[in-house]
């Protein structure tokens, strides 16, 4: 039987403006007590803010024993957008025990990052924890340029986000020139595009689903909403046997069905 997430009521200690578009927000506290770590470094956190009932997903991008750093995305509009926009030092706030999902093979001899700025939490972990030769492409709309450590053997390219609000990475990945050798692909952004490059990955690089992962992270206004149920292709995916990969792809190709 699947058990209910732990919450953690956590009071917002600092708030911090790293560029016009993402916002440092440090939570901790007593609340914060019995929170653990995967020690997966892409892990995200569910967070409600106050008032508010839904919960949107952030990556813990540092952690301490009493506090966690969470690196918020200013966009439009949205409920923790706006809320994170204001003034919220000493406010308290909802967070989930942590999930994770970045999982390099042990042989890989390199990392492939690739983002839009929502990913750029998880890039920045990715690229303190694992020590392999390793290439990140990010998409962000305004400098970040001390946002990523320098280390040997990190090769950063930064792309100017699209003025439009929409993103370019699926092209950008579809022209990337791959490293020799078997290597670990991560990707997060916006969902469009990461269905795009999901197929790419798939059908012209014929990757092995435990040589990347790519995630949606958030999902444009532009398109339709949602009109595929993921459920009933879960269930009849697992009953078939087909690894999350294979389920993704199945989801993927619905999806495309009905989003024109
Ligand atoms: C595993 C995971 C980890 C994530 N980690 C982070 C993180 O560390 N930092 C972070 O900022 N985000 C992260 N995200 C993305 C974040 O959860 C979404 O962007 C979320 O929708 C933001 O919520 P909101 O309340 O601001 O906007 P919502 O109320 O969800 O959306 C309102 C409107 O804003 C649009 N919108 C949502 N996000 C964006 C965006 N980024 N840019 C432009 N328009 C947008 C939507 O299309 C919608 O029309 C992560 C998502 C996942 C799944």
């Amino acid at each position: 039987m699947s058990r209910r997430a732990e919450t953690y009521a956590v009071e917002v200690l600092e708030r911090t403006p790293l560029s016009d578009h993402l916002v440092r927000l440090v939570v901790g506290g007593p609340g914060l007590a019995g929170f653990a770590s995967t020690g997966i470094p892409d892990e995200w956190v569910g967070l409600v803010v106050p008032g508010q009932f839904q919960s949107r997903y952030y990556t813990v991008r540092a952690l301490q024993p009493d506090r966690l750093v969470l690196d918020v995305v200013v966009h439009d509009t949205g409920l923790v957008t706006e809320w994170a926009a204001g003034d919220v030092a000493g406010e308290t706030v909802t967070i989930t025990e942590p999930k994770g999902s970045f999982d390099v093979p042990t042989d890989a001899a390199w990392l492939m990052l690739v983002g839009d700025l929502t990913a750029m939490p998880a890039i920045a972990r990715v690229t303190e924890s694992v020590d392999l030769p390793t290439y990140v492409w990010a998409e962000v709309p305004d400098p970040l340029p001390d946002y990523l450590t320098e280390r040997d053997g990190l090769d950063v390219t930064w792309l100017d986000a699209p003025g439009d609000g929409e993103s370019r990475l699926a092209e950008v990945v579809e022209g990337i020139d791959w490293p020799e050798g078997d290597g670990y692909f991560w990707m997060a952004g916006e969902s469009a595009q990461m269905r795009a490059i999901r197929k790419h990955l798939m059908r012209e690089r014929r990757m092995p689903a435990t040589a990347y992962d790519v995630m949606g992270y958030w999902r444009s206004a532009r398109r339709r909403p949602r009109a595929v149920d993921p459920g009933p292709i879960y269930r009849a995916g697992k009953a078939a046997g087909k690894s999350d990969e294979e389920i993704w792809a199945d989801y993927d190709q619905a999806r495309e069905a009905t989003d024109g």
